[in-house]
């Protein structure tokens, strides 16, 4: 060998192992003229390399630049050392540390190649739903413990038969070192159960699940990380009995279409939308109805948007293929009953969703923690979360800083939790809403799960300052347990630090946090919802907030937005109408029981919450009296608003409560003149947007602040997002919204992460 001669250590953090990122090297190495090796360690990837200089230089510019697709390098670390006499180079096995950790992959849906090899009648794996690779397949839903080896999978029971383990074995291979590497001859297979019995397997299995669907019937499905309900989208009846047995009223159901193309018929869909639909996340996407849509309005109510997913799994690909007579969509709801988290386990699944189903088609690979579809819209080109899950969880969210290890334990409603260890965050899949024991028992297995998984021993708990939520309540029992040190978050102070974390925020200065939410508690023990905070992590003073009034009922008032509305009209001395159109559907009766609850101030805890206020227009407005889920008023209400009506309401004199009163009386005026319901919502969500500017205005006279966090629940409703956006800045505004995590409750375990992992610091 001649010429001078180096040598380099490197080592990488990040999400890079089960993402065929060693093969990559390997090549890198080759086509670069390198030896040396490539090994996983618990902490990512090691490599040792010699070579020329400027060939070592080439490898580290390929590999930093294009490293495989799923890889996420979080921190690369190279550093000089001498030339050493390797032969060639060479994939050797994995080293173990004590107590270290790695991302682990989420689930990824069949890639092209597969999908490909999956259509080819000459391929070994020809019409077998359980084909994947290096870059796609199942991942978190089926490890049970690091490293992420065969035997710590739920594949560990299928043995590999010779042509797997050579493909598996060979670092040229696109199968190299899969795990849930697999084939018709030693993987996974269908069947179909009627009644616990199996009545189908494999190909029959198949077509009796086209079949059922095709007839009307309803299937449980079992996919990636639980049990989905399926059945023909165009079929009303069916579509029905759904609802009826899941006695789902108006939540709107997910689809699945068998191609873009056919979503595409029904939606409009934006080039930024089609590649997430086709991402490696595949989640639901909510996409814009189009005129001539032919799905039946009772698959989402009222609803401006649909929710399309295309076939994340091989076996779903198969289900949905196009053929006469089969519906070109489908219903995949989640398999549960209402507020139950959905089914995972197959007796458990067998237990629950009998009632529900007509059939189950089934596959023997357990499935070890469930989790539910993703939920997702594109704003201005980007990803924006409504549910982050599957394709998403348990990748890390980097933090600007380290913060030791907390566990925070989220909140009540669409809880996630959040652990921490060096810079990552790992906030968990969706939980649900923490009102019953099985998703607490999914809660709690989850954390354990993490802590495995992660290697996270908390240093510190953090949870909502609500004195009563099962989540708060779980994490000061495991600090008093543990003898731990407890931080209680305010709701909407965690939102703020969510939003600054999910941005990346490092900076000590402070931001107005524009938070706008549902129901949060109070510092002064009020229910929160409609706050204007300055402050960042360590701490917020509250500038603004929605002037109090009272909800009958207290958090009951969510199902039934008629109780904000008279609760919001007594507040502000406003007359009971009978032009208002809510009072086609409050009885007098029901009226005069709340309005002497009202009176004697019996449970009716005071909010300001905007999403109440919305809730309260909604009913007043007729457009919304009962609501089958939270935040169904405000929804509605968005989808009628009217696109181009310019006009909004006064506030009046801002002080640090901000009046409702000269809003509701211009609204009722309106309702009085007659002026079309689309107007008038239209309108309220202008005021809405004026309100946020002036309040921000007026705080950046006083405080010179610039930089403003949009965060809470509200901030879903895109008619305000869209517009404020632009608003803000050409005001001169920097504004801060959510990427990687919901701008919903979805987010808030990130925020009580970090505002406790912060006040350790101190
Ligand atoms: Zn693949
Ligand atoms: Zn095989």
């Amino acid at each position: 060998m001649t010429g001078k001669r180096t040598g380099r250590q490197i080592t990488i953090r990040g999400i890079v192992q089960g993402v065929g990122f060693r093969p990559k090297v390997f090549s890198y190495a080759q086509s670069n003229h390198l030896t040396g090796w490539v090994r996983n360690i618990s902490s990512g990837v090691e490599i040792r390399i010699s070579g020329a200089p400027s060939d070592i230089d080439a490898f580290v510019q390929a590999l930093r630049d294009t490293p495989p697709p799923l890889a996420r390098i979080d921190e690369f670390c190279s550093e000089e050392c001498p030339a050493e006499n390797f032969i060639d180079f060479q994939i050797i096995s994995s080293q173990s540390e004590e107590g270290e950790f790695i991302p682990v992959s989420p689930d990824i849906a069949l890639c092209d190649d597969c999908k490909r090899e999956l259509f080819d009648p000459k391929d070994r794996r020809y019409l077998y739903p359980f084909i994947n690779c290096t870059n796609c397949g199942p991942r978190f839903t089926i490890i049970r413990d690091i490293p992420y080896d065969r035997p710590k999978t739920t594949m560990a029971g299928f043995t590999m038969c010779p042509a797997c383990r050579k493909e598996y074995e060979d670092p040229a291979n696109r199968r190299f070192h899969a795990q849930p590497i697999a084939c018709p001859v030693c993987g996974p297979q269908l069947s179909f159960e009627i009644k616990d019995k199996v009545v189908a397997i494999k190909d029959a299995a198949l077509n009796l699940a086209r079949q059922f669907l095709k007839n009307g019937k309803i299937v449980a499905v079992k996919g990636l990380g639980g049990y989905l309900l399926a059945c023909d989208a165009y079929n009303v009846q069916a579509v029905e009995e759904l609802r009826n047995r899941k006695h789902r009223t108006n939540k709107p159901f997910a689809l699945m279409a068998a191609d873009l193309k056919t979503v595409e018929n029904h939606c409009h869909v934006s080039a930024s939308e089609r590649s997430l639909l086709i991402s490696v996340q595949h989640p639901i996407v909510l996409l814009e109805k189009k005129v001539d849509c032919r799905i039946p309005e009772e698959i989402a109510p009222g609803q401006r948007t649909l929710g399309f997913m295309l076939p994340y799994t091989p076996h779903q690909e198969l289900l949905m293929l196009k053929d006469e007579g089969f519906p070109d969509v489908l219903v995949m709801t989640s398999g549960n009953l209402s507020e139950e988290p959905i089914a995972y386990e197959d007796d458990d699944a067998h237990l629950r969703l009998d009632v529900l189903a007509d059939g189950f088609f089934l596959h023997d690979r357990p499935i070890h923690i469930r989790v539910d579809d993703s939920v997702v819209r594109i704003n201005r080109n980007q990803s924006y979360l409504v549910r982050r899950s599957r394709g998403y969880a348990p990748n890390p969210v980097l933090l600007p800083v380290e913060m030791g290890s907390v566990l925070a334990t989220g909140t009540e409603l669409k809880n996630t939790f959040c652990m921490t260890r060096d810079r990552y965050a790992f906030l968990s899949h969706h939980i649900g809403d923490m009102q019953n024991q099985e998703t607490l028992n999914a809660f709690e297995s989850g954390i354990e799960h993490f802590r495995k998984l992660f290697r996270i021993e908390p240093e510190i708990i953090a949870c909502d300052l609500h004195p009563d939520y099962l989540a708060s309540n779980y994490g000061r029992e495991l600090s008093c347990k543990q003898n731990l040190p407890l931080v209680e978050v305010q709701h909407h102070h965690a939102h703020l630090a969510s939003c600054l974390a999910d941005n990346g925020w490092d900076s000590k200065e402070p931001v107005i946090g524009v938070i706008f939410d549902g129901t949060g508690y109070g510092s002064d023990g009020n229910i929160w919802g409609g706050e204007i905070l300055i402050g960042g992590y360590a701490s917020v003073e509250r500038r603004f907030h929605l002037e109090y009034f009272p909800l009958p009922g207290g958090d009951a008032a969510i199902h039934h937005p008629t109780r904000s509305a008279i609760g919001l009209l007594w507040q502000n001395g406003l007359e009971w109408r009978t032009d208002l159109p809510i009072t086609s559907f409050t009885s007098d009766q029901e009226r005069s029981v709340l309005q002497a609850q009202l009176e004697r101030s019996l449970n009716t805890p005071l909010t300001s919450s905007v999403g109440r206020l919305f809730d309260a227009a909604s009913a007043i407005l007729g457009i919304c009296h009962e609501a089958s889920f939270e935040g169904e008023p405000a929804i509605l209400l968005e989808a009628v608003a009217s696109d181009t009506e310019k006009g909004c309401y006064d506030w009046g004199m801002l002080e640090t409560s901000i009046p409702t009163r000269p809003l509701l009386t211009a609204m009722l005026k309106d309702i009085q003149n007659k002026v079309p319901t689309p107007i008038i919502a239209s309108r309220f969500h202008n005021s809405i947007i004026q309100l946020v500017k002036d309040v921000c205005t007026t705080i950046e006279k006083q405080t010179g602040i610039r930089t403003i966090v949009l965060s809470g629940g509200v901030w879903q409703n895109m008619y305000l997002l869209s517009r404020i956006l632009p608003l803000l800045e050409t005001s001169g505004f920097r504004v801060l919204i959510h990427h990687q995590v919901p701008t919903n409750d979805g987010g808030v375990s990130l925020g009580q992460a970090v505002v406790a992992g912060q006040k350790k610091k101190e």
